[in-house]
């Protein structure tokens, strides 16, 4: 008997350490108009493939261009129920405009059409602005009973991180507790990682690093999509209050929160309305945010350095 003992003690270390050297996988897809990245366990490489049919399945939803999505039908008048999704997002987008009083508004549609910063080299001209406006406006439309008028819906600051919720939710549900979900810089976490923030002067290098635990952490910066005319930049981020793209002193805002559809709606707003609207925050819980100034200073919710471990690279 004595002679098999180290065998099995063998048996049980091997078993230790490969438990230990789990081997992960990073795959990548594409929807929403950006690159997709899910790292996980790669004994969860069927979930990953699961994960990204759910992707393709809410672009079907929440895409304003595609022509089969139930968004385009809806805005376009061919259905007028909504699903249980847009529902539920349209809730919460109205509830954050009341909050900001109107600087985040799904309903901004035809300014973001006007504004098509992939195509356009030239400001629209203000009469066309003053136009756009006319159907633009959160108080005109209601979740329920479901109208909209003649307003129109864009989820586009928001659905990324409802998305990347459901993604979590799923993932937990088949056990998985350590996952990192990237929807294009909306990144999502099961379990605890490092996350890197972009220099939005230099998006190829990190500016800082922060440490989350089942949490998101989603950016909003003018520095992907955009376009400079006469030594201005205009981006894809409007004001609705004022038809154009905001303007302040605000690089990116980075909003850490264990919901990644309030993390995604609160960076679009906090960069709307810049730093004073850092104390929206507080309306939510466990959730905080960074801004980087355009001088590259920061400002942060209180304790955001500690509570994170911030560390600038
Ligand atoms: P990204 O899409 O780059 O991740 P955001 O989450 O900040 O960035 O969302 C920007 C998108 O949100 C725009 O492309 C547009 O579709 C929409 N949007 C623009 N301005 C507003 C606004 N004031 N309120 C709500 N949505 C907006
Ligand atoms: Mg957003």
């Amino acid at each position: 008997m004595k002679k098999f003992l180290p065998l099995f003690m063998l048996l049980a270390l091997v078993t230790l350490f490969s438990s230990c050297t789990e081997t992960k996988v990073t795959r990548q897809s594409f929807a929403f108009d950006t690159v997709l990245n899910i790292t996980a366990d790669e004994k969860y490489n069927e979930e990953i493939s699961e994960a990204f049919r759910m992707c393709q399945g809410y672009e079907k939803v929440f895409s304003r261009t595609n022509k089969e999505s139930e968004l385009y039908k809806i805005n376009n008048k061919v259905s007028v129920l909504p699903s249980k999704e847009i529902k539920e997002v349209l809730e919460f987008s109205l509830d954050m405009s009341k909050k900001t009083d109107g600087a985040f508004d799904v309903t901004v549609a035809p300014l973001v059409d006007l504004w098509d910063v992939n195509k356009r080299t030239a400001p629209p001209s203000s009469e066309e602005i003053e136009k756009a406006k006319e159907n633009v406006g959160y108080e005109n439309i209601s979740s329920a009973p479901f109208s909209l008028g003649k307003a129109s819906l864009d989820m586009g600051a928001v659905a990324k991180g409802y998305i990347a919720d459901r993604l979590v939710d799923y993932f937990k549900e088949k056990g998985a507790d350590d996952v990192i979900i990237d929807l294009g810089g909306n990144v999502a976490l099961v379990g605890e990682h490092s996350v890197g923030i972009r220099n939005p002067k230099k998006p190829d290098e990190v500016f800082a690093v922060i440490h989350l635990k089942d949490k998101s952490a989603v950016t909003s910066g003018a520095y992907q999509r955009y376009f400079d005319y006469e030594g201005e930049r205009y981006h894809h981020i409007i004001d609705p209050r004022t038809g154009y793209p905001s303007d302040g002193d605000i690089l990116s805002v980075t909003v850490v929160s264990p919901s990644s559809m309030v993390a995604d709606a609160l960076s679009t707003s906090i960069y709307i309305l810049g730093e004073d609207a850092l104390s929206l925050c507080e309306e939510f819980p466990h959730t905080d945010a960074i801004i980087i100034r355009k001088d590259l200073n920061t400002a942060t919710t209180k304790g955001f350095a500690e509570k994170y471990s911030l560390a600038y690279k």
